[in-house]
């Protein structure tokens, strides 16, 4: 059976505190490598924890643009405040040292979640500079960054494209869970970076392009074969054949599946090139 790397999900979670030994079983049953992304200090020494024991478990560590501001968070399967948290740099150092630990993020700007009352400039000021603060740590650590984007995709373009040109070199990385049209899609493709698609490409037309005017089906035809990533978010967006079912890693088959159907490709071609596009980006995948 071939392998295909998660390269997006949150197996360290609470979604997962009663049987995660047993998720992670049938992942690797189904010969799936993930990776556990952090969104804040406690998640990221968990996933990098959960690395250090499983071999199909890498981390990537990083501080989430809603974690900047304490706020209330209602996700599909999840309802929490968070914590606001500055981004500690002598703690993710040490988790960092771990050869597990292959990225950085999830790190990035979001004006979905906008506290009540508050500023959205401000708010976004102080997400750039935290972005900053992150995209300087995985140069200096020599790791990929995984972006998170919502509502505020012009914005990223624009920040990353100053970042750029100021460093003079490219930056590394991919837009997790893409979810803007095929204009901003090739402007972040220019700029050397990856987009990854989820199980909200599986949804029925209507559901998989969240405004009109973005259509994911047209991003993902359009896509250079080897600028494509595939993950889950797990244990969110589970895609459309266990829709209403916790999303768990190894469900990512069914993105590969649907990215087969679009490309016109067969399946086992879109998972080994998925594999290697992974692999390209996250050097550190054994
Ligand atoms: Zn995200
Ligand atoms: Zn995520």
């Amino acid at each position: 059976m071939s392998t295909l790397i998660d390269t997006h999900c949150h197996i360290q979670f609470q979604g997962y505190k009663d049987d995660r030994n047993e998720v992670i079983s049938r992942c690797i049953k189904k010969n799936v490598i993930m990776n556990a992304v952090g969104t804040q200090m406690d998640t990221s020494k968990k996933a990098m924890e959960l690395a250090e024991q499983y071999d199909n478990i890498y981390a990537t560590i990083g501080l989430h643009p809603i974690h900047l501001h304490a706020t209330e968070v209602d996700e599909e399967e999840s309802n929490f405040i968070s914590r606001d948290e500055d981004f500690d740099e002598t703690y993710y150092d040490e988790l960092a040292k771990s050869k597990k630990v292959i990225g950085v993020g999830e790190c990035g700007l979001e004006l979905y979640h906008v506290p009540e009352g508050q500023n959205s400039d401000k708010i976004l000021d102080k997400q750039k500079d935290i972005l900053g603060k992150q995209i300087k740590f995985a140069k200096k650590h020599n790791l990929p960054v995984v972006f998170h984007c919502r509502d505020a995709y012009n914005e990223l373009l624009e920040y990353l494209k100053l970042v750029t040109s100021d460093q003079g070199s490219p930056i590394t990385g991919v837009v997790h869970c893409y979810s803007s049209n095929w204009e901003n899609a090739q402007q972040f493709i220019d700029l050397g970076l990856y987009l990854g698609f989820t199980g909200v490409l599986t949804f029925p037309a209507r559901k998989t392009n969240p405004q009109p005017t973005i259509d994911l089906l047209e991003v993902a035809k359009n896509i250079p074969l080897d600028r494509f990533l595939i993950e889950t978010d797990a244990p969110y967006l589970s895609p459309q054949a266990y829709r209403g079912k916790r999303c768990e890693p190894w469900m990512v088959e069914e993105v590969a599946k649907k990215m087969a159907e679009i490309k016109q490709k067969s399946v086992e071609e879109i998972m080994e090139l998925s594999v290697n596009n992974a692999k390209n980006l996250f050097t550190n995948i054994k």
